[in-house]
């Protein structure tokens, strides 16, 4: 069986994809995590889940862009995204990643680039969150989402923490004080252990030391898992502390467990999910496979049934 780190590396080398895309079976591996190749069938799989009480969020798939050209149309997309959201009516803001603006080429350019996507966002009256990667980047990207939290609303633009870094509960609890919305989620990349928890068990309970911190703060959250642990920790903790279901969101990623993304958004919380889609799959479908190693043989056992 290919293990999480194997599968992680492989994410990395998208020249891969080429060759297993050839594979039709490969292809049909990625329709269940990625919603299309364009905004249009981003938008009919949004339509979906609007339609079982779910939000969503946006996601065009392209990390780490070659140059300054590639990076402008990352952003040309994301207005065209946020334009088509108006049009549609649809129930869903976008999340970005600076490494798509240009964050490895030049800071600078990824912020300028991502302020471009948070003022068509800002005033449309739509939310714009700053995803994070890599803990190469952890700094630069708090560093650019401070300056766009500083010209910008608390509503118009909101970041992201990842419960494996040591550092994390430390920057949550600065960025509260902004404040500053943020998505918690657990981290989906390769890190060493000088910066990130080796253990499950730690990475767990940092997660529910940071949503208490961020539900008790007053500020709207996102929770973002598909743990039933980590769901249950911040059910338990909302309703012995009185912190209304309206007052944070709960976050799954498109494709992963729809049972509980249905489940939640019936029992009336706030339920948004993760919609990617593009060209570029191959690195985060990548990821995906490396949280659970058996769903590669989910896919293959469904694929083969036809
Ligand atoms: C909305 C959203 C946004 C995210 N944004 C970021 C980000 O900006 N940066 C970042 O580093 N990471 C991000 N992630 C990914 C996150 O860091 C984790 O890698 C991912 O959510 C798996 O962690 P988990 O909390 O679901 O718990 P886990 O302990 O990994 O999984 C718990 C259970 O959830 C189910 N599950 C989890 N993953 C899968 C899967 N791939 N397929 C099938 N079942 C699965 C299984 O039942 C598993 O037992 C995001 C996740 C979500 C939901």
């Amino acid at each position: 069986m290919l293990s999480r780190t194997a599968l992680i590396y492989l994410s990395r080398h998208e020249g891969l994809k080429d060759f297993a895309a050839r594979f039709s079976l490969f292809k049909r591996l990625t329709t269940r995590f990625v919603a299309g190749e364009n905004i249009d069938e981003a938008i009919a799989a949004i339509r979906e889940l609007n339609h079982e009480g779910c939000s969503a969020s946006f996601d065009h798939l392209n990390e780490s862009v070659a140059n300054a050209a590639e990076a402008d149309e990352e952003v040309k997309e994301y207005l065209q995204i946020l334009r088509q959201i108006d049009e549609t009516g649809i129930n869903s803001n976008v999340s970005i990643k600076l490494t798509q603006f240009g964050l490895e080429l030049d800071p600078e350019l990824a912020y300028k680039n991502a302020r471009a996507v948070v003022a068509e966002a800002a005033s449309r009256g739509n939310f714009c969150r700053v995803d994070m990667e890599a803990s190469a980047v952890t700094q630069k990207t708090i560093d650019i989402f401070k300056r766009l939290r500083a010209e910008f609303e608390l509503n118009d633009v909101g970041i992201v923490l990842q419960s494996y870094l040591r550092r994390t509960y430390a920057d949550a609890e600065a960025l509260v004080k902004l404040p500053a919305r943020i998505r918690i989620c657990k981290g989906a990349y390769n890190e060493p252990a000088e910066v990130a928890f080796p253990d499950k068990k730690d990475v767990d309970e940092n997660y529910v030391r940071v949503m208490q911190l961020l539900l008790a703060s007053g500020t709207y959250h996102g929770i973002a898992t598909h743990d039933p642990k980590m769901i249950d920790a911040t059910i338990e903790f909302s309703e012995r502390e009185g912190i209304p279901k309206e007052a944070f969101e709960f976050q799954m990623l498109y494709g992963i467990r729809r049972d509980l993304q249905r489940q939640l958004a019936k029992d009336g919380y706030n339920m948004r999910v993760y919609v990617p889609y593009g060209k570029h799959w191959y690195p985060y479908f990548m990821r995906r496979l490396a949280e659970r190693p058996a769903n590669i043989w989910f896919v293959l056992k469904n694929t083969l049934k036809g």
